[in-house]
């Protein structure tokens, strides 16, 4: 059986396909209080300035294009010949659009529920504290995204990926929002090898075997060829 490798991705592996970072200095988010537009509080005291938010995000997100980065994950999903299970915390669409079947553990910009009663479906370009569930009727529909405060998705999935991993490489992401920053020492402690691929060194490389640093679109796609290298997969 071929190698079972897990992957996670964080905002750096979109950065270069035009969506901002949390640490990007004067991007987007460091104009926006977190507290006001990422968490369940912050949407209960002021829906339209949070829907506002996403609206702005969604419309970047539906500009931007998968780099190179997604196009190689893409391209290791489909050739590699043990697993490749890819968890992101990313909520933009941009692993769809490569091709990819991402885990999204923090949710979808793309996508809309009502916390009413729990439906789900394509979000519109723009969002509103007047919209309509169209199964409940509720006027409770919000961005299926993972708020500050609220349990991410797919947890038992992902926990038991990790478990079972040969090889966990973490790609563009800080390791300061939790519980993905962990998901490093869960896979070592499983026997994996790990391996951080980032901008820069982060908080967390010391809890890694290895770590390369540079850009994304550059970083992945060496790592892709060398992981199919072996048969010529690309
Ligand atoms: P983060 O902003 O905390 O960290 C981003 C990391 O990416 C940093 O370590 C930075 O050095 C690195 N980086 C920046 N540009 C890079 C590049 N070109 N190539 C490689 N690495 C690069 O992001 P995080 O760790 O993902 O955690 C923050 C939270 O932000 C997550 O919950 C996520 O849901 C949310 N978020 C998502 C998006 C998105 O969906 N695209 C964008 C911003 C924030």
């Amino acid at each position: 059986m071929g190698e079972r490798i897990v992957i996670l991705t964080g905002a750096g592996i979109s950065a270069e396909s035009g969506l901002g970072t949390f640490r990007d200095a004067g991007g987007i988010w460091a104009q926006y209080d977190l507290e006001e537009v990422a968490t369940p509080e912050g949407f209960a005291r002021d829906p339209a300035k949070v829907h506002a938010f996403y609206n702005a995000r969604r419309e970047n997100c539906r500009s931007a294009e998968p780099n190179a980065a997604h196009h190689a994950l893409a391209r290791l999903q489909a050739a590699h010949e043990g697993t490749v299970t890819l968890i992101t915390q990313n909520i933009d669409d941009l692993f769809a659009r490569a091709g990819a079947a991402a885990i999204h553990m923090h949710g979808e910009l793309m996508r809309a529920r009502c916390d009413a009663c729990g439906a789900r479906w394509p979000a519109p370009l723009r969002m509103a504290p007047e919209d309509a569930c169209a199964q409940c009727g509720a006027r409770a529909t919000r961005p299926d995204v993972v708020w500050f405060g609220e349990m991410p998705h797919h947890l038992d999935e992902i926990f038991a990926a990790l478990g079972a991993a040969d090889r966990f490489v973490a790609i563009g992401t800080s390791g300061a929002v939790q519980p993905a920053g962990n998901f490093v020492r869960e896979a070592a402690a499983a026997g994996a090898h790990t391996l951080e691929l980032n901008l820069e060194p982060s908080e967390a490389s010391p809890l890694f075997a290895e770590a390369r640093h540079g850009p994304a679109s550059a970083l992945v796609p060496d790592w892709v060829a060398q992981m199919l290298g072996a048969r010529g997969g690309i």
